[in-house]
């Protein structure tokens, strides 16, 4: 600043030397005035360069200056630059927490103090059925028009939320929601979309099964208890004592199978997949399978006229690779189906052929009543029984085909149900050649 001062009057001062050595006193003034004149023409011209250069805005373009204008371009030229790398810097962050939100697997809105929407990832527009776009700035109540929304906003507790149904939800899709609202910032909310669908659904299997589990276990237990009492209450005389025993035992055998399917069931479910290098013998399988099928057909038929008509194919070679508890289980839950629910004089076959590609399927077919087509997509469900009082008698649990399913599953296999009222079942397993051995060697 000194030297720029000192710059000036020596200019001056030599400007006035030479004119009043050229032309006396005038000369000198007229030196002076041309020579302050230069000096702003030339400042102004800087000047002038320097604010075309900020009205740019472009660090980079920053004219080359010396002297006291060189250091304010220099000076100006970095803080823009330092103020343009921080925005880039601070846009860039945004972008990533942008991005980060648009990963989350839930809904996430933001709404600004009068209630409009200021962004929304990509869930929350399918959540509420929104276009992240052309719906910025919309108020959220004209487009969530649920009313236990409209009640939530008005009263909205972040750590209870509320349950809404999802755009789009239909019966054979449906969508249900949980949204919280969280306050932030000011006056500004965080709305907060979470698919539990899937959860509801668990919720509700799991009353299901423990309302199933209680009632089976209620009926017999009532029946005992029942027996119980008279025992108790009545002097019973030794052929009532042996009968009432008799029936009393009858309930405990029907609870026991009901819990040991239960315990099969959560076994399967909670238990690491099957060995695929323990190979158990086909035939194996299948002769007891047949032991079973014609000790209990001997019970279901007895006192008919006619018993089963029961077959088994020709005994096959070759192994499957599995757990040889669960195999058995599928497969003889398969026959004691057919004998228990074919009357007597029936046909059951029980066959082990193999298929195109390496497969093999173990099948049961039967002569019985058949099951209608509405019941056949529900079959495998848990307690699902189309014919309950039947079930029961013959000591199914109603778990027998949930059972075979997940066996199924486990093993890579698939099962085939077909069947037509009136004429009789077909139910198979098919096994993939990945779990297929020809040669019987174990
Ligand atoms: P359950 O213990 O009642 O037999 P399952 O899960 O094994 O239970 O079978 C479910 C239902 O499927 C049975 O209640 C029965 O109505 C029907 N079902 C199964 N196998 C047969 C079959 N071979 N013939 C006719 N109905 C069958």
């Amino acid at each position: 600043m000194w030297f720029r001062f000192f710059g000036f009057l020596a200019l001056q001062f030599c400007a006035g030397l030479l004119g009043w050595q050229g032309a006396g006193h005038p000369g000198a003034l007229a030196g002076v005035v041309l020579a302050g004149a230069l000096w702003m023409l030339a400042d102004m011209w800087r000047g002038a360069r320097v604010m075309a250069w900020l009205r740019t805005g472009e660090a980079s373009k920053a004219p080359q200056m010396q002297g006291w204008w060189g250091e304010v371009t220099e000076r100006t030229r970095r803080w823009l630059r330092q103020t343009q790398q921080q925005t880039q810097l601070a846009e860039t962050r945004l972008q990533e927490f942008l991005a980060a939100i648009q990963a989350s697997p839930n809904g996430v809105v933001l709404l600004d103090p009068q209630g409009r929407i200021e962004w929304c990832n990509d869930i929350a527009a399918a959540h509420f059925g929104f276009d992240a776009q052309r719906d910025l700035l919309q108020q959220i109540g004209n487009l969530v028009r649920d009313p236990a929304f409209t009640a939530y906003a008005v009263d909205p507790d972040p750590v209870r939320g509320t349950v809404l149904i999802g755009r789009g939800s239909s019966v054979g899709r449906p969508l249900r929601l949980s949204v919280h609202l969280h306050p932030y910032g000011e006056g500004r909310r965080l709305l907060l979309s979470r698919d539990v669908t899937a959860l509801e659904q668990a919720e509700a299997m799991r009353r299901d099964f423990v309302a199933n589990v209680s009632h089976e276990i209620r009926t017999p237990l009532t029946v005992m208890l029942g027996f119980v009492e008279t025992m108790q209450s009545l002097p019973l005389d030794e052929g009532q004592r042996e009968r009432y025993l008799g029936f009393m035992a009858q309930q405990a055998q029907r609870m026991q199978t009901l819990v040991s399917d239960l315990l099969t069931l959560s076994s399967i479910e909670g238990g690491p997949t099957p060995s695929s290098s323990q190979w158990i013998g086909v035939h194996n399988l299948i002769a007891q399978c047949a032991r079973e099928a014609e000790a209990l057909s001997g019970i279901v038929t007895a006192g008919q006229p006619k018993p089963h008509a029961l077959r088994f194919g020709p005994m096959p070679e070759g192994a499957v690779a599995g757990a040889q508890s669960e195999l058995l289980s599928a497969m003889s839950n398969l026959v004691s189906n057919a004998v228990r629910y074919t009357p007597a004089g029936g046909r059951i076959e029980v066959r082990w052929q193999p298929l195109p590609a390496g497969r093999a399927e173990f099948s049961v077919k039967d002569s019985g009543p058949g099951i209608a087509p509405e019941h056949l997509p529900r079959l495998t469900e848990r307690f699902y029984r189309v014919d309950p009082s039947r079930s029961r008698e013959t000591g199914g649990t109603g778990l027998g085909l949930a059972i075979v399913k997940h066996v199924v599953q486990r093993h890579g296999a698939e099962l085939r149900i077909e069947s037509t009222l009136g004429q009789g079942s077909r139910f198979a397993i098919v096994f993939p050649a990945s779990r297929l051995r020809l040669d019987d060697a174990i």
